[in-house]
């Protein structure tokens, strides 16, 4: 149950975004967090504050036509949501997945506003991306269609107003066609205006492993409080994409040995631990699948095709896939194997369900708006060398993003005991993240 003065917002939110029931679900995990908030200083109540909250600034969608390699003509559809720009320029990544609508876009943005005043960083918060469906295209089918989405986009863009980035299906390699694109149409090496991109053309050290790196150096802070670290852990990651491979490449150099990680089509266990530079090989090199990978390792790995990863016994997991791929039932078998902490690297992975389950259970539990912020808190960076035309070495850019991530932590925890529920890091994270947005948006008025 909400809180009275927020059932309404919450309501006004289904009526206005019918059908878009991710982003309910992300405005509600929030408005639930926020009733602690207004029970304290009703004033976060008034001026419809919360509600401009819950609205985006601008919301974007257009066609993106391109030719295939057989000469047909396709047509996807494309979106940028920019959400709210109170800390900073938009910021946030764009997805290019089939199952991407408004809906997903609008969650993702709104998630992206608080997971990046988390960061304590000049950044506000979007999202953007594509119905369009990357597997199995060409590289030059790529490169058009990168190029036909820019076409459109750029005009919104800029190193002051919303700086895109990566995020499922979007990499390094999308990211260099959508910049060269940016830079053609507007005669401006506008460095600032996308990160994530490549060492030799404005890119940061360390932001391909941040995100993952950011997550297990978030892990590793809340689990140290009850005296424990990733040494001698069995750790299972889902997904194989950039967040789980930097996610595993991380807990290994910690001592964990990550013994499970996934795709759409199943999960591989392997006793012995994960071999990361088949995994890179396949994953990176030659954009294969688990069962590939499975298939390289041979008898030590073992693939299990449409399974769940969550039923591998392990101490910590860390869902690094998509939203909404761990619910209630998973979360039970997790804590019934012993799971001692869980942190979301993927944005909303676990089911209201589910978050329930581990919160009730008093096991560690990081939201992804806190623990996954290392990818974004990178960016901030990559904007910072942009800025300023100058490249960081990988330790400084590493020490800075460690920094990032325990003050991310010690906010969360912060606030989470300041409002009585110490270890809920939800709340700590809804909360600290929104009081950030919410004392900027009242300073710059009603806008
Ligand atoms: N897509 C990433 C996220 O979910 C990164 C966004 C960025 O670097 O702007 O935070």
């Amino acid at each position: 149950m909400l809180d009275e003065k927020l059932e309404p917002i919450y309501a006004d939110v289904l009526r206005r975004n019918p059908g878009e029931v991710e982003f309910h679900q992300a405005v509600h995990e929030v408005l639930d967090s926020l009733g602690a908030v207004v029970a304290k200083h009703p004033d976060y109540a008034e001026g419809a504050l919360i509600e401009r909250i819950c609205e985006p600034e601008r919301q974007i969608i257009f066609r993106v036509p391109w030719v295939d390699d057989r000469g047909q003509v396709q047509i996807n559809r494309g979106f940028r949501v920019q959400f709210n720009s109170a800390l900073g320029p938009f910021k946030g990544g764009l997805r290019f997945h089939p199952s991407v609508f408004l809906g997903t876009i609008k969650f993702l943005g709104f998630e992206q506003t608080f997971k990046n005043a988390l960061t304590g960083m000049p950044i506000g918060g979007g999202k953007g991306g594509s119905d369009f469906d990357p597997k199995g295209r060409s590289d030059n089918e790529i490169m058009r269609f990168c190029q036909s989405f820019m076409t459109e986009l750029y005009r919104h863009l800029g190193e002051y107003t919303d700086v895109p980035a990566g995020d499922i299906g979007v990499g390094q390699r999308e990211i260099g066609y959508m910049f060269g694109q940016y830079k053609r149409m507007t005669n401006r090496y506008e460095s600032g205006v996308l990160t994530g991109k490549g060492l030799t053309w404005g890119g940061s050290r360390v932001r391909t492993e941040a995100t993952g790196y950011g997550a297990v150096y978030f892990v590793e802070r809340m689990l140290a409080r009850r005296n424990q670290s990733f040494d001698g852990k069995r750790v299972i990651v889902s997904g194989a994409g950039n967040v789980a491979i930097y996610t595993i490449a991380k807990v290994q150099q910690l001592g964990g040995r990550v013994v499970a990680c996934s795709d759409s089509e199943g999960y591989v266990v392997e006793e012995n631990g994960i071999d990361l530079a088949v995994l890179r090989e396949i994953k990176e090199r030659k954009r294969g699948r688990i069962a590939d990978y499975a298939k390289a390792r041979g008898a030590g790995a073992t693939f299990v095709a449409n399974g769940r990863v969550w039923d591998v016994p392990a101490d910590v997991a860390m869902p690094s896939a998509t939203q909404n791929e761990l619910n209630g039932q998973d979360a039970r078998t997790l804590l019934k194997n012993g799971v001692k902490a869980v942190g979301e690297g993927a944005n909303m992975p676990c089911t209201p369900e589910a978050v329930r389950a581990f919160l009730d259970s008093g096991i560690l539990f990081a939201p992804g708006k806190a623990a996954n912020a290392g990818g974004v808190a990178t960016s901030a960076l990559e904007m910072q060398q942009n800025a300023s035309r100058d490249s960081w070495s990988f330790e400084a850019t590493e020490a800075r993003l460690a920094k990032i991530m325990h003050s991310i932590h010690d906010d969360c925890a912060r606030t989470a005991e300041e409002y009585g529920a110490p270890d809920n890091y939800v709340l700590g994270a809804n909360v600290a993240g929104f009081i950030r947005v919410a004392e900027a948006m009242r300073a710059l008025g009603v806008i």
